[in-house]
């Protein structure tokens, strides 16, 4: 006798969540021809809705449930504040089509997150309308080419590429119409100074680098690097995404990079994962200032005193512009401003020395990490780590174990797995970021799995090949998955949902 669960679909006809009054106006039909489709809404009940989205929400790992350590995403927590601000109605409920003298608290917000921003990194300028670092970089390289196209330059086709970069950096520079150089790594994990001056050239439109790189490391470098790039007319962008472990610590800026992105949904804390939306404003020294996209958000004196119909401050209004050789818009209206105002109170609650902690502390959670397991597993680069540490699976793989074994093996323990496989330079790589927000308890319970794991690996291999052992679904085919993404939910026609089990306790 099997009880069938619960299942996907549970609309059954009449059923609702809502009745509404008796209309006391007479009913006109919804014109036909405004309609685009009809819409075959689900009809289930409040309880119906409630229970099906709690179950969907506990079939996925969060940083709500445990440790996240899912390395260069910067799986950190998302102080719950964030949440509490972003929904006061006096920014949930603006229209991105407000007047913006009835918008000035938002503008100023989203001045204010430009100028800290600034200063965080070191640039002159930052727009905030990019959705992602990966937009954010494809912003950054269109500047690079528009800067270069305007000086009349354009025998500049080609931009250097580290062969650590994250994916998305070839992947930009080839949107935006330029070839892929890419440089090799040295023994300690620094781009290789000597390819990096084989390669530059009066071809070189610019280089983009990660800085700490995807290795975890810092560039030992970087200034050469910089300099070189320069030195041959090029412009140098930064890939932020490790921007957590530098902050009050190194401005990207001051190194003489020309642009960088920075992703606010991993170093500043804004929701990451689950579809977004994400948020990656770019930093750019003055020269690049006029190529931002736009609109874009400036401050203006007014005469003091002056009625400045709106404005917030005496004497100061805010109001939109676009940038004089602006790249264009790269999103609808202003961005994702929901995410502007998360960071925005995350940098506020933080403070200059609190986010000079923040990446204290998660350099020394990685460097214990780094210590504590260095014994058992192979460490890709022997250096002291920044935010992040690279391991390899090499030592297991010799048992039969692979890294994606030692993956799923977490998942029994309820841990979300580390990136793994990349950075495709460190065979059977495991990339481990715990962030600044877990406690010595929970980096402990992640060391104590790891080192258990180990022992599997070697005593009872299959284990560790068998898992995960807990989870609802074992081993998935991720080539079906990644090759047929069906993420869009339809409703069930008439005939499948007759010929699904009904709802309840169906016992056969
Ligand atoms: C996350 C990441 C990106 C892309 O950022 P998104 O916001 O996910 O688009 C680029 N480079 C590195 C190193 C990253 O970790």
């Amino acid at each position: 006798m099997a009880v069938e669960p619960l299942i996907f679909e549970l609309s059954q006809p009449e059923r609702r969540g809502v009745r509404f009054p008796a209309p006391d106006v007479p009913e006109t039909p919804f014109p036909d021809e405004l309609r685009r489709d009809r819409l075959d809404w689900p009809e289930v009940s409040e309880i119906d809705v409630i229970r099906h989205f709690t179950r969907l929400s506990q079939k996925n790992h969060a940083i709500d449930i445990n440790i996240y350590p899912l390395g260069s995403c910067t799986m950190k927590y998302n102080p719950k504040i964030n949440e509490a601000v972003a929904r006061l109605p006096g920014f949930a409920e603006l229209h991105p089509y407000q007047d913006e003298a009835d918008a000035q608290g938002a503008l100023e917000l989203m001045h204010e997150l430009q100028e800290m921003l600034g200063e965080i990194s070191g640039f002159d300028a930052v727009g905030l309308q990019p959705a992602a670092g990966s937009q954010g970089e494809l912003t950054g390289v269109l500047m690079i080419r528009a800067y270069h196209r305007e000086r009349g330059d354009t025998a500049r086709t080609k931009i250097l590429v580290p062969d650590s970069a994250h994916g998305t950096n070839p992947a930009t520079a080839i949107m935006a119409g330029f070839e892929v150089v890419t440089l090799p790594s040295d023994a300690r994990g620094n781009v290789d100074l000597e390819a990096v001056r084989s390669a530059v050239g009066s071809d070189t439109a610019g280089l983009m680098i990660t800085n700490p790189n995807t290795l975890g490391l810092w560039d030992e470098h970087i200034r050469e690097v910089v300099d070189l790039v320069h030195e041959a007319g090029g412009l140098v962008y930064n890939d932020g995404a490790n921007f957590n472990a530098i902050l009050g610590i190194a401005r990207p800026g001051d190194l003489g990079i020309d642009v960088m992105h920075f992703n606010l949904h991993k170093t500043f804390s804004t929701p990451h994962g689950g579809g977004g939306p994400g948020s990656g404003p770019v930093g750019v020294r003055a020269d690049l200032e006029a190529y931002l996209p736009g609109p874009r958000v400036r401050a203006v004196r007014t005469e003091a005193g002056s009625g400045n119909g709106g404005a917030t401050d005496e004497g100061v209004r805010f109001e939109w512009f676009q940038p004089e050789k602006s790249i264009g818009r790269v999103h609808s209206f202003h961005g994702n401003f929901g995410m502007h105002v998360r960071a925005y109170c995350y940098i506020r609650m933080h403070g200059a020395a609190g986010l000079r902690q923040v990446s204290e502390d998660a350099v020394l959670n990685a460097n214990y990490l780094l210590a504590r397991l260095r014994d058992r597993y192979e460490v890709a680069y022997d250096r002291t780590c920044m935010h992040e540490l690279v391991l390899s699976g090499s030592r297991q793989k010799a048992n039969g174990v692979r890294t994606l074994d030692i993956a799923k093996r977490l998942l029994d323990f309820g841990v979300h797995p580390p990136t793994t496989y990349f950075p495709l330079i460190v065979p059977e790589s495991i990339m481990i970021e715990p962030t600044e927000t877990e406690s010595k308890e929970s980096l402990d319970f992640f060391v104590d799995a790891m080192l258990q794991i180990a022992d599997e690996a070697e005593r009872t291999p299959e284990v560790v090949t068998g898992a995960p052992h807990r989870t609802e679904f074992k081993r998935l085919d991720e080539v079906a998955a990644n090759r047929n993404l069906n993420l869009r939910w339809q409703p069930a026609r008439a005939e499948q949902a007759a010929a699904q089990p009904k709802e309840a306790l169906a016992a056969d």
